[in-house]
């Protein structure tokens, strides 16, 4: 392990200042959320675990094809009686309740889903929560809007939306999903991933306290199973898929040749480009941000950082200073940085890219830091000496470990930030506004960042190209995605 460099050496230790876990009720078991109750499932339970101390937190029902059965058919009758003949501005009055009570509710949401993913709570709280509030905020808006929003003259809902969201932003990927296929009429049944159901179950809590009519919304946990059955349920009219392009693949086949609609948001290795004009610092936040957020469990980051080569020695300096004084460990910790690996399966996929990493010649360089001995940790890591051959160039690794290759040209630079299967994001810092304009012309990447980077907002579609997927979350392509003949 390389020893940290002399500047990096803290001045002074900072004192914990754990968040109170004390505003969370976690029961010792679940069932699945049908027909606005909860409901003992008909298969066998799981156990969900703190990936930062791997105390087992709850068991959770694991919903048969039975169960999913059941959840689809609440979801078809609340659609039919209730839901699609509702005025729009009635669904908008509960799409503002839901909203207002996810952010009366919000430390509570922050720290479970802390609790449950592993993720540091400054994130949880500071940007999870607040940009799940908006996604609800925004979509009630236009739930009274739809015949004025430029997508067709009368645009209707597609009936049942069948919903399977990975695990990294647990909250805000059932925000994403749930608050436009609600705002467009359709009822929806969701299965959160299996390592992070306790949010979803929560926000299950929310939709009663908001008196959503029953079947409107149904929650069912389980593994890659009951997602199968929810895709290949012969009731649900729309899929909307978060998570692998292996599964993404998989979906695509099984409804291949059937009526539904389908939007896939999968995986990313995005190329985050700096430039010799760029502001070195800036552009280091850029990179930590864009890498060691979420501990790079983030579809869209910047695992592959692109600098220019007259500018590269300095760049990694000073990144290696910077990610020297990130803070890693208890993830409700208010000073923590980094937080654990979310779990043991990912953390062994991690560590065997890294190795890969090493094998294929690469260089390793980590933070010299103690990790603790329980939970899954993986240090922010980057490898230099990459060249575009190689598997942690190609890869997505889903992890705090940053690839660098380095490049001469503007032309040289969109080569290989473009030599990738996927296409979801990229990010370019540089001073010169004509050379961001042509780069991003030139990227092929559903998001372009311009000296910035993860940045969301409701009002901004977000999706990829080639393996990232098809379909767009966000904006009005978002609500376009959940209407009849108005897809993004
Ligand atoms: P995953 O594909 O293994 O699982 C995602 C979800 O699909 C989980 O709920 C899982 O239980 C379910 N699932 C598994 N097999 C299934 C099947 N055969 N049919 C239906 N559902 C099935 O992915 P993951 O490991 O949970 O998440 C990480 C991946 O998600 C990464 O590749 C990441 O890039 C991607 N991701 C993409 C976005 C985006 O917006 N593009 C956002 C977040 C994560």
């Amino acid at each position: 392990m390389v020893k940290v460099p002399d500047t990096a050496t803290p001045f002074f230790e900072y004192a914990p200042a754990p968040e109170s876990r004390s505003i969370v009720d976690i029961k010792p078991s679940y069932g699945l959320f049908v027909d606005g109750e909860f409901v003992d499932g008909h298969g066998r339970s799981f156990k969900t675990i703190s990936p930062s101390t791997e105390e087992v937190l709850a068991e959770v029902a694991e919903a048969d094809e039975a169960d999913v059965d059941l959840a689809v058919k609440a979801a078809r009758r609340a659609y039919t009686r209730v839901w699609s003949r509702m005025p729009g501005s009635e669904r908008a009055k509960y799409l503002f309740r839901i909203a207002r009570i996810i952010q009366e509710r919000g430390r509570e949401l922050a720290v479970l889903e802390s609790i449950d993913n592993g993720k540091p709570i400054k994130e949880s709280r500071d940007v999870d929560v607040p940009t799940v509030a908006a996604h609800f905020f925004y979509y009630a808006g236009w739930a009274d809007k739809l015949d004025h929003a430029g997508l067709g003259a009368d645009p209707r809902p597609h009936g049942v939306a069948g919903q399977v969201i990975p695990w990294n932003f647990p909250l805000l990927m059932l925000a994403w999903k749930v608050a436009p296929a609600l705002a467009a009429g359709n009822t929806v049944v969701l299965k959160p991933a299996e390592t992070t159901p306790l949010t979803a179950l929560l926000f299950a809590e929310i939709c009663q306290q908001a008196d959503l009519p029953p079947g409107v919304v149904n929650i069912v946990t389980g593994a890659g199973a009951t997602g199968q059955a929810i895709v290949a349920h012969p009731d649900v009219d729309k899929v909307a898929f978060t998570g692998s392009t292996e599964v993404g693949k998989a979906i695509a086949r099984t409804v291949a040749g059937t009526r539904k609609k389908v939007t896939l948001e999968l995986g990313g290795k995005a190329a985050n480009i700096v430039f010799d004009d760029a502001p070195v610092d800036q552009a280091v936040e850029g990179i930590v941000n864009g890498i060691f957020f979420n501990q790079g469990h983030v579809c869209c980051a910047g695992s592959r950082l692109l600098v220019q080569e007259n500018v590269a020695d300095e760049v990694l300096e000073r990144l290696k200073r910077r990610m020297s004084t990130l803070r890693m460990g208890d993830p409700l910790d208010k000073n923590t940085d980094i937080g654990a690996i979310n779990s043991g399966e990912q953390l062994k996929r991690i560590r065997e890219l890294s190795e890969v990493g090493d094998a294929e010649g690469a260089e390793r360089w980590e933070v010299a830091c103690d990790l603790p001995t329980k939970g899954f940790w993986f240090p922010p890591t980057i490898f230099t000496g990459v060249s575009q051959a190689h598997r942690i160039a190609r890869e997505e690794i889903f992890g705090p470990v940053l690839s660098v290759l380095t490049f001469r040209t503007p032309h040289e630079a969109v080569e290989k930030a473009n030599n990738t299967p996927y296409g979801l994001s990229a990010g370019v810092w540089s001073d010169k506004g004509s050379r961001i304009l042509w780069m991003a012309n030139h990227l092929r990447a559903g998001v372009v960042w311009a000296n910035t980077f993860n940045k969301f907002d409701p009002t901004s579609p977000f999706g990829g190209y080639k393996e990232s997927g098809y379909g767009r979350e966000g904006g009005l392509p978002g609500l376009a995605a959940y209407l009849k003949g108005a897809d993004a």
